[in-house]
C-alpha cells in the first residue's frame, strides 16, 4: 500500500447549523449543556456518544469543537477532546493554548491518551461530565490511567472539575449503548463483543 503524505479532519455540518455557538456561556453547566449536546447529536448522525468544547473561560465563548470521528474519519486518535483541542489550536495559531483562559470541557471523562493530550495541551481547567464509570458500564474502554491522574494536572496548573451535569451526560452512553453502538476501544476483544 502507499504511504500517506497528510490527512484532514473535518467537523460536521450539523454542528455549525445545529447548535448555538454564538451566545456566551459563563457556568460549567451552560457550557457543559453544549458538549453534552454535541454528544447527543453525534451519536444522532452516527458518531460515538462524545463531545468536547475548548472555551474562552472569560469571554465564555466556544474556540474549539469536537465530536468523536473515530469511526467517522477511520482514526483511533480522533475523540472529541483531541479535535476540539486541534481545532481550538488551530484557531488561536499556536500549539499551545496557554497564552489564553482556556478550558476543555468534555462530555466524559478522559481516556488514557485525552488525558495525556489535555497535559501538552495549554488548557488552564479541565471540566468533565459523565464519570469513568459511566464510560465502562457502557463498554467503553478509558485505559490504564494513573489513580492520581487528577492531582497531577492540578500540580501542572490545570484545575479539574468532575461530574457536572453527570447524570445528563451519562444518559447519552447509556442511550448509545442500548442502541447497540459501535465500541471502537483499543483491543478487538472489546469491540467485537459491542454488538
Ligand atoms: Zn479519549
Amino acid at each position: 500500500m502507499a504511504l500517506v503524505k497528510s490527512l484532514t479532519f473535518q467537523l460536521p455540518d450539523w454542528m455549525f447549523s445545529k447548535l448555538d455557538l454564538t451566545s456566551a456561556r459563563h457556568s460549567d453547566d451552560a457550557r457543559m449543556a453544549l458538549a453534552i449536546e454535541i454528544a447527543e447529536l453525534n451519536v444522532g448522525n452516527g458518531g460515538g456518544p462524545f463531545g468536547a468544547v475548548v472555551f474562552d473561560a472569560e469571554s465564555g465563548l466556544p474556540v474549539g469543537l469536537g465530536c468523536n470521528l473515530v469511526v467517522a474519519q477511520g482514526c483511533s486518535l480522533l475523540h472529541a477532546e483531541i479535535v476540539a483541542v486541534a481545532l481550538a489550536q488551530a484557531a488561536v495559531g499556536s500549539f499551545t493554548l496557554g497564552h489564553g483562559a482556556y478550558e476543555l470541557v468534555a462530555s466524559s471523562e478522559p481516556c488514557v491518551q485525552c488525558l495525556g493530550a489535555v497535559h501538552w495541551s495549554g488548557v488552564r481547567r479541565l471540566v468533565c461530565g459523565a464519570p469513568v464509570a459511566a464510560a465502562q458500564a457502557a463498554g467503553f474502554d478509558e485505559g490504564p490511567r494513573a489513580v492520581d491522574w487528577t492531582e497531577q494536572l492540578e500540580l501542572r496548573g490545570i484545575q479539574v472539575e468532575l461530574n457536572v451535569m453527570a447524570a445528563s451526560a451519562a444518559r447519552v452512553l447509556q442511550r448509545y449503548q442500548s442502541q447497540g453502538g459501535l465500541l471502537y476501544n483499543a483491543r478487538p476483544s472489546i469491540a467485537s463483543r459491542s454488538r
